[in-house]
């Protein structure tokens, strides 16, 4: 399919440099990863190295200068090479950018160049054992004490909760105020006393990611640590930089999904029954017509996304639809594949049950498919 997006030759260098260091640095190492459950630090440095950290961020805060399209590279081929585990989508599009929209110069300064090399490792902690779609009940609170915040709480689910030292924490500064009074802060948490991290949480997919269960008991950071120039601003930040979020959700399932119609159409050509390719059914051509054209359906509005997103026009419905439409659609695809594979589709060693399984927590995470369908449907 013709691409209408406004990738020049640079951006194919760009995807060819990629593509490199996945298949050196990555590719051997993802059975490894998948039975440890986490990446180790180590390919996080080789990222940082490789230019492939904070690419969108400024050079002068040590990012690469680059925009979105960089990141749409970067993940179209970690899903191409069927990498699983290094969370540097949401390092570097998700973490980054509340840094680099709301921090103050100290703080762009401070900590962007050492997120471009990896030395920080970043991640965002919104969800708590006792709420996750509904935001405003957290109960995490960060109460002023001088020029400290006293952070006492404890998170759920939190990727990259492992091996992250640099988290972005949504906290009550004013309960009384509700929404109003609910903040980001940044806690680092090299030497950061009462931080503890719990279990790396055992899940149905994705097992090279590391998802942490976090508690905060009485842990002080300094009030400069605060994302924004006044405290009762996380609600408004979150709200802004979900679409990006979520887009990159859309951007990852529609990419999944190619990879999956790939390696699917390959094993159909070669697998026999009752004397024919399995390619050759009527039922498995039909199948894999369905799956070409949601793939092609979805890339197409996964791409408009992405330029309005640098146009600076992706809106909060755009981007739940987005989300809705691009996580379900690769399920099904997923689905479909792994059914062509057979009794080997369910078989851990074969790339498409953990395509599958990584698909599943797709509709879950970033805001489930249930509150993407109320943020439409208010817009009806
Ligand atoms: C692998 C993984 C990684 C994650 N990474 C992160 C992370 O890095 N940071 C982070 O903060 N969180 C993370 N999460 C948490 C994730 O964002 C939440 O799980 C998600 O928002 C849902 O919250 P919940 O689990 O509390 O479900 P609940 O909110 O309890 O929802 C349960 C069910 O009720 C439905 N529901 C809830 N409200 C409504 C409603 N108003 N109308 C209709 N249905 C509704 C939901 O759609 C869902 O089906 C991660 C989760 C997973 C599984």
């Amino acid at each position: 399919m013709i691409r209408s997006l406004p990738f020049d030759e640079g951006h194919d260098i760009f995807r060819t440099h990629v593509r490199k260091f996945l298949d050196r640095e990555c590719v051997p190492h993802v059975d490894q990863w998948l039975a440890d459950g986490i990446v180790p630090k180590e390919i996080w440095y080789k990222a940082g190295e490789a230019g492939l950290l904070c690419m969108s961020q400024p050079e002068e805060y040590g990012g690469a200068g680059g925009s979105f399209l960089h990141t749409t590279i970067l993940v179209e081929e970690m899903a191409d090479a069927l990498i699983e585990g290094p969370g540097w989508g949401l390092h570097n599009d998700i973490v980054a950018p509340y840094i680099e929209n709301y921090g103050s110069e100290d703080q762009k300064q401070n900590w962007l160049p050492k997120m471009a090399t990896g030395e920080l490792i970043g991640a965002i902690a919104m969800t708590e054992p006792g709420t996750g779609s509904d935001l405003q009940g957290i109960k995490m609170t960060a109460v002023k004490d001088g020029n400290h915040y006293v952070i006492n709480g404890q998170k759920t689910f939190i990727t990259n909760g492992q091996n992250a030292n640099l988290i972005i924490v949504v906290a009550k500064t004013d309960p009384e105020m509700g929404a109003k009074g609910t903040s980001l802060i940044v806690v680092e948490t090299d030497d950061a006393d009462g931080f503890k991290r719990g279990r790396n949480l055992e899940k149905v997919g994705c097992h090279a990611q590391d998802t942490s269960e976090l508690f905060f008991d009485d842990v002080r950071v300094p009030t400069s640590n605060l994302l924004g120039a006044e405290s009762g601003q996380g609600f408004i930040q979150l709200m802004e930089q979900l679409p990006q979020e979520r887009l990159l959700v859309g951007v990852q399932a529609v990419a999944a999904a190619e990879a999956a119609l790939r390696i699917t159409a390959e094993y159909v050509k070669e697998r026999k029954a009752f004397g024919r390719a399995i390619a050759d059914f009527q039922n498995t051509r039909f199948k894999l017509a369905e799956v070409k054209t949601k793939v092609t359906a979805g890339r197409m509005f996964v791409d408009r996304c992405i330029e309005l997103l640098l146009e600076g026009n992706l809106d909060v419905t755009t981007g739940a639809m987005v989300k809705l439409w691009t996580s379900e659609m690769e399920f099904e695809v997923m689905d479909e594949c792994l059914q062509l594979f057979g009794g080997y589709g369910y078989m851990s060693e074969y790339p498409i049950s953990r395509m599958w399984a990584g698909a599943r927590v797709q509709r879950i995470y970033a805001g489930t498919s249930e509150i993407m369908k109320e943020l439409i449907g208010r817009t009806i």
